[in-house]
């Protein structure tokens, strides 16, 4: 797929009569309406989630300070102007970045205080970092608020993708943004040095799966297509048991006394031949990080 027909695939016309304030022949590219006047907007980097209301605006995750000020532009159609909150679902810079753009809209920034810290200890170096924005107000393990007859709960339930992953529940109209806890259908990015845990993003993902329910949907940091960057409850245990299913074939290949280089040399995870990679070595930098989280034991 060219960019041009990436662009078409993303665009989507939002109806107008669902959505109240856009007009209905508006076509805003990369926006997408789900449920309850909650959509995402794709584009580069981590999904952005928002919430427009009468008098509501809550954003979950900023991507670039440049597609995040498209976004905000185009935000701006559905009559929203005051950013109410902003979420950071992790310290990623294609999810915090847009926060440099955001923050002069945004009333507060919310993350997990480990999000604020590796934000600042792991975002540093790069043009993108000079300006970065963390977030004003922090929490451990929850945090809630409600607006305009919605309530909003952040959960962080321990190292997975990162040491500071939040989910972020839209809980009335029942909308569950995971951040990069799940990508979708392709190989995730995890590094330890962000203090990332295979064995705890299952555990997180466990606990994720029995706190929604069948009705709840889903929005994932990312996916091979705009079109896949949510769903339901499914998802999060496929993408579960992929994890625990790299973590079983690295553990296996150890036991036989294989080495890292030879663990790599593979197309797949048993089971997971469906996985897609988003960029070339995605598949062998997850065995390499299995490797080296089995072997730290
Ligand atoms: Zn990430």
């Amino acid at each position: 797929m060219n960019r041009k027909e990436f662009i078409k695939t993303a665009s989507v016309f939002l109806s107008g009569a669902f959505l109240g304030n856009f007009s209905s022949s508006v076509k805003v590219e990369n926006f997408r309406q789900l449920r309850k006047g909650i959509g995402i907007y794709t584009n580069r980097g981590g999904t952005i989630g928002w919430l427009v209301r009468e008098n509501a605006v809550i954003i979950v995750d900023s991507q670039f300070p440049d597609t995040a000020k498209k976004f905000y532009s185009n935000l701006k159609k559905m009559k929203a102007n005051k950013i109410s909150v902003l979420l950071n679902t992790h310290h990623h810079r294609d999810h915090t970045s847009g926060n440099t753009f955001l923050a002069k809209h945004s009333g507060m920034i919310v993350a997990n205080e480990n999000c604020v810290r590796l934000q600042k200890k792991r975002n540093v170096g790069t043009p993108l970092d000079k300006n970065k924005v963390t977030a004003n107000v922090t929490f451990q393990k929850e945090w809630t608020f409600e607006l305009e007859g919605e309530k909003v709960f952040a959960y962080h339930f321990g190292p997975a993708h990162t040491g500071g992953d939040s989910v972020v529940h839209f809980v009335n109209a029942n909308v569950a943004h995971m951040g990069d806890l799940v990508f979708n259908r392709v190989y995730p990015f995890v590094n330890l040095k962000d203090e990332a845990s295979l064995a705890g993003w299952i555990k997180f993902l466990d606990d994720a799966y029995n706190r929604f329910d069948n009705d709840t949907l889903f929005i994932y940091g990312h996916s091979f297509s705009p079109d896949n960057v949510f769903g339901g409850k499914g998802d999060l245990r496929f993408m579960r048991n992929y994890i625990e299913a790299l973590l079983n074939y690295v553990k296996k290949g150890l036991r036989q006394g294989r080495g890292l280089k030879d663990l790599q040399k593979t197309n797949s995870v048993p089971g997971f031949e469906e996985m897609k990679p988003l960029w070339k070595t995605a598949l062998q930098d997850n065995i390499k990080t299995a490797y080296e989280e089995l072997s730290r034991g």
